[in-house]
């Protein structure tokens, strides 16, 4: 009787918590080792995945499948009409494959936690046991509370007693080796599973905006699918660019940060991993050493911490503030106004704006101090709704997460873990001479503004006058940065009752 993992989120095979504690089992019993992979493109469609997500999706699914096939490991590939029905598809192949039990790594946002309830329940039911492993996060939600046992809800404090914590007990993040290669599938198991297996699909769904035949070509060349490439992706940011980290990260015409977020989205990579190679390269020291490999931990903190408060606060998958008090905020809603057109699209007359919105429609990625930008100028200067910037993002997010783009928009609205009260409001010029002196960034993805050469780029309106950026094909500022920020003061204040 097989032992079956359900892969989900978790598209790797090295440190995968629940494909090692699986393989240990199977190893050990004798029993063959099948790796089951649903595919729901209706899910996909209502949880706003990127086609450019779903497709980078199938070529993991892919790759993990060949990889798996050298170790003994079986693939099946189910597909579900829908997300509810996702819990019976799965139980009735666990049930064909007479499996005796299935584990899987926990998925932590509210829908996926409901599916795994309702699994739970329908295989308790047939006797089948079912066990769910921690493994999104270097430090399991829940563990780094305060003394009290209160739950962070500020970064700072929450990192420090992370590091605490993983100092403390280094065989928390020590890497899980798969135990390989497993015993092999007898004939009728091998039947089975060609009777049930649906395949993957060969096209994705597609409603938001097909991506472009750039963007596809992107794409594939900078993320190649499957662990090994992003483990090489891994090595070589820690040999080339890691020292240099704290100064080049906000620079966004330098591209130097790693580009990992897509596979980690994925789990392509573990986080322990990446963890493990910035220690390595730091004296395994988390908090000193060099700036760099410090910075870049604290960003994979970062992506721990807006895991941990999905968990601890579940109404953040629902579409509620962090901050209840800002729920009263009055915000533009309307999908179609034209100043939410502009801003997708890349019109705004803001130029690192534009940059950064161009950026993501051609990459299916943006940079994360541009992301900061464009979503601080949606809420502040536009007044309008940071879900509407939230689903526009997972629309076209290659490394779409619930957590980090939830947490990031908040933070940005001034509705969520932002220590700094909601005066904070960036100003984009300024944004953009700071972290795009040159205006490098801003020529590559506004071609209008390619001939601008000084640092008139970061103001064209201001600096060169309306006649002449009409004249370059470039579009005026569709609001003034001054007044609509004021505007946007005076309203969160409404909201809040100050
Ligand atoms: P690096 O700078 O090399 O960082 C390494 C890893 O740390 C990243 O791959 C990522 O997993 C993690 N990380 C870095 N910064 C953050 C952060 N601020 N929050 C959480 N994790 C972080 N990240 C996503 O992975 N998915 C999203 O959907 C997402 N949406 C965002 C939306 C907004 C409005 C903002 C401000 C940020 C968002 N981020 C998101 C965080 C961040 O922008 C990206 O993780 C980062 O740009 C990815 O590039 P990289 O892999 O080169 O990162």
């Amino acid at each position: 009787r097989p032992v079956v993992v359900w892969i989900r989120s978790d598209l790797r095979i090295s440190d995968n918590s629940a494909l090692t504690r699986a393989s240990r089992i199977a190893v050990a019993d004798g029993n063959p080792l099948v790796v089951m992979f649903v595919v729901s493109p209706n899910e996909w469609l209502e949880h706003d995945m990127a086609a450019i997500k779903c497709r980078f999706i199938l070529h993991c699914v892919s790759a993990l499948r060949d990889a798996l096939a050298l170790l003994n490991v079986s693939f099946v590939t189910l597909t579900a009409a829908s997300r509810r029905d996702v819990p019976q598809v799965v139980c009735d192949a666990v049930v064909r494959l007479n499996a005796n039990r299935i584990l899987w790594n926990i998925e932590y946002e509210i829908h996926e936690t409901q599916r795994d309830k309702k699994v739970t329940k329908l295989l308790a039911d047939r006797q089948i046991p079912s066990t769910a492993c921690h493994d999104q996060c270097i430090l399991m939600p829940g563990k780094a509370r305060t003394k009290e046992g209160k739950v962070y809800t500020v970064f700072t404090p929450f990192k420090k007693t992370w590091i605490t914590i993983l100092q403390k007990d280094p065989s928390l993040y020590k890497l899980q080796p798969m135990s390989a290669p497993l015993p092999v599938a007898s004939p009728a198991l091998l039947e089975t599973i060609t009777a049930i297996s649906t395949g993957l699909p060969t096209t994705v769904p597609q409603p938001f905006e097909a991506p472009s035949q750039e963007l596809i070509d992107f794409a594939d060349k900078m993320y190649p699918a499957g662990e090994a490439n992003a483990r090489i992706r891994l090595e070589s940011f820690v040999k080339a660019r890691i020292k240099g980290y704290k100064n080049d990260r906000d620079s966004p015409g330098k591209d130097l940060t790693s580009r990992l977020s897509a596979y980690l989205a994925l789990g392509v990579i573990s986080p322990r991993e990446c963890l493990v190679e910035a220690l390595n390269a730091n004296n395994q020291k988390f908090d000193s050493g060099s700036d760099g490999a410090v910075t870049w931990i604290s960003e994979l903190c970062w992506r721990d911490f807006y895991k941990n408060i999905l968990v601890e606060y579940p109404r953040v998958c629902k579409n509620q503030p962090f901050k209840l008090e800002t729920d009263n905020v009055t915000w533009t809603t309307d999908p179609e106004s034209p100043l939410f057109k502009a801003w997708c699209t890349g019109h705004t007359g803001y130029p690192i704006v534009d940059a950064g919105m161009r950026q993501l429609l051609a990459e299916g990625w943006m940079h994360n101090r541009v992301r900061m930008i464009v979503a601080s100028f949606l809420t502040k200067d536009l007044g309008i709704d940071w879900r509407l910037g939230e689903k526009h993002f997972m629309r076209h997010l290659i490394d779409g997460d619930l957590a980090s783009n939830n947490g990031g928009w908040q933070w940005a609205a001034s509705t969520g873990t932002d220590s700094q009260p909601y005066f904070r409001i960036f100003n984009p010029t300024l944004q953009s001479e700071k972290f795009d002196p040159a205006g490098s960034y801003i020529r590559k993805f506004v071609p209008e503004l390619k001939g601008v050469l000084g640092k008139e780029i970061h103001d064209p309106k201001g600096k060169l006058g309306l006649p002449r950026i009409a004249k370059l094909g470039y579009v005026a500022p569709i609001v003034d940065h001054k007044i609509a920020s004021q505007a946007f003061l005076e309203a969160f204040k409404r909201g809040i009752g100050k």
